[in-house]
């Protein structure tokens, strides 16, 4: 059976359509990936680093119609896409040169001598989401092939196609069976490839509640697991922050990049009130300066949601809120008026009024609004950041440096941003979620060694 995949930005374009697997034809592939993991596991890391090379140039001159495809059928403005697709490239370029000196076995006794050397493991199974299609299945996919592991990727139902494509790329240096493709549903090809025993590793990003069941299922076959998982990251605005032009500006971006569907997003600000109102009037007037619109759009600064069950849930998110006597300040323009209704367009809002026991507060939203809260007394604000089972990203906006780092300690979160909030600057610097965000290694020579055993060697 074939699905349509349509374009967020106009419901009556159907941008691909996308075969549902079935369980026994998704046996069929797992059964090619074991097969080509006998031989590919063999190969010498220079042969797979030049492979990856070569693949990387291949989608580097591919990349604007990738991205293309990409809006098509995710909705992301063009810039962000790109983005995307150019931080899948440059990792497959760090990652092969990464590879020959990460190969070289570790002497852990001279005298004897011991070796930790290391091989990898088998198939690897990689399950990403809709939000940032790319980068979240190929940060996984590039480490465990560069380290000799045939890959069976499922990429979500809503927007494989950009996946496909550059997997069809890839695929030209690849022998055939080393990158395999499955699409189809959750349940049926997610739990195929989670229950499989020639599984050995899963790299899963998306929602908690599914990173729940995949580690229920997969506790079965001991599977090594890697989970990327949700997150409701607060941001603390201190009562000596700087809330300049700039700061205002990445706070906005930090909260509205994607729509708002993005893991690392601010969902949360709790400002002191003494700096409440400034806050408020300086993020209405940034977020009344977002255009929504198709993502192809020159002019478009924030797509739509990706998906009608996302746009369900966040247009009642905001309903809920307005019913709970909630001020819900809309902002920011329409591109085009005319065709507002043939997208899943929703305007930036800033939620006033939120108590922690809200909605708006206690979810993550995935969507372009934010709940601005305001505290007193900065050990309370911490106490409240942290009132989540979430754990992904927090930040302290503060003049001071210090300060931001001695709350840094006890914010519950996998990192914390001064100033700032979603990324270093460089990429490559990660770090995994904690709590109920899950656990990962996605930092340079960590991402390479989850996909591989290591083993001693010596007398
Ligand atoms: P889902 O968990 O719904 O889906 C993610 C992937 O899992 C999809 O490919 C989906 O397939 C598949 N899947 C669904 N059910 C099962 C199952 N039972 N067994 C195996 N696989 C299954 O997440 P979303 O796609 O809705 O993504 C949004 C969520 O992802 C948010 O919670 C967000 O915070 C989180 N996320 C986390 C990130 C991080 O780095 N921490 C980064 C980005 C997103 P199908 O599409 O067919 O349903």
């Amino acid at each position: 059976m074939f699905q349509d995949v349509i374009n967020p930005a106009r419901f009556s374009e159907t941008v691909g359509k996308v075969w549902m697997m079935s369980e026994a034809e998704v046996d069929e592939v797992l059964e090619q990936a074991h097969i080509a993991f006998n031989t590919w596991s063999r190969t010498a890391p220079e042969h797979r680093s030049h492979k990856l090379r070569d693949a990387a140039r291949d989608l580097r001159s591919a990349l604007p119609e990738i991205a293309t495809l990409f809006v098509r059928e995710n909705g992301k403005p063009l810039r962000e896409a790109e983005i995307d697709i150019r931080r899948s490239i440059e990792l497959a370029e760090i990652i092969a040169s990464d590879l020959l000196e990460w190969s070289k076995p570790a002497v852990l006794d001279p005298s004897q001598p011991v070796l930790a050397r290391r091989r990898p493991r088998g198939v690897t199974a990689v399950i990403s989401p809709w939000n940032s299609p790319v980068l979240l299945s190929f940060k996984r996919v590039i480490p465990a092939i560069a380290t000799g592991n045939s890959v069976v990727l499922k990429p979500a139902s809503q927007c494989p196609l950009a996946v496909l494509e550059c997997a069809r790329i890839i695929n030209k240096h690849l022998p055939s069976g080393v990158l395999n493709v499955v699409t189809g549903s959750g349940p049926i090809v997610g739990e195929k490839l989670t229950t499989d025993e020639r599984v050995r590793t899963i790299a899963f990003t998306g929602s908690t509640a599914t990173g729940r069941r995949i580690m229920e299922l997969g506790s079965r076959t001991i599977k090594k697991l890697f989970m990327e998982l949700g997150g409701n990251d607060p941001a603390l605005v201190l009562q000596n922050a700087i809330l300049d032009e700039d700061a205002v500006a990445r706070m906005t971006h930090a909260i509205l990049r994607g729509a708002g569907q993005v893991c690392i997003a601010i969902k949360r600000i709790y400002v002191h009130r003494s700096r409440y109102d400034e806050l408020v009037d300086k993020l209405s007037q940034s977020f009344d300066r977002v255009v929504v619109g198709d993502g192809l759009a020159a002019e478009t600064t924030m797509g739509p949601l990706n998906n009608k069950s996302q746009f369900d849930f966040v247009l009642g998110l905001i309903e809920q809120s307005r019913n709970a006597g909630l001020r819900v300040l809309t902002k920011g323009k329409k591109l085009d008026p005319k065709s507002w209704q043939q997208g899943y367009f929703v305007l930036p809002a800033l939620i006033l009024g939120a108590a922690e026991d809200h909605d708006i507060v206690r979810c993550e939203q995935f969507g372009p609004m934010v709940p601005i809260l305001s505290f007193t007394d900065e050990e309370e604000a911490v106490a409240r950041a942290n009132n989540t089972p979430y754990g992904l990203r927090a930040s302290v906006w503060t003049a001071g440096r210090d300060r931001a780092e001695a709350l840094a300690d006890r914010l519950e979160a996998g990192a914390v941003f001064w100033n700032n909030h979603g990324i270093f600057r460089d990429l490559h610097i990660e770090f995994p979620g904690i709590k109920q965000s899950g656990f990962s290694r996605d930092s340079r020579w960590a991402a390479l060694d989850h996909y591989a055993d290591t083993y001693g060697f010596g007398e």
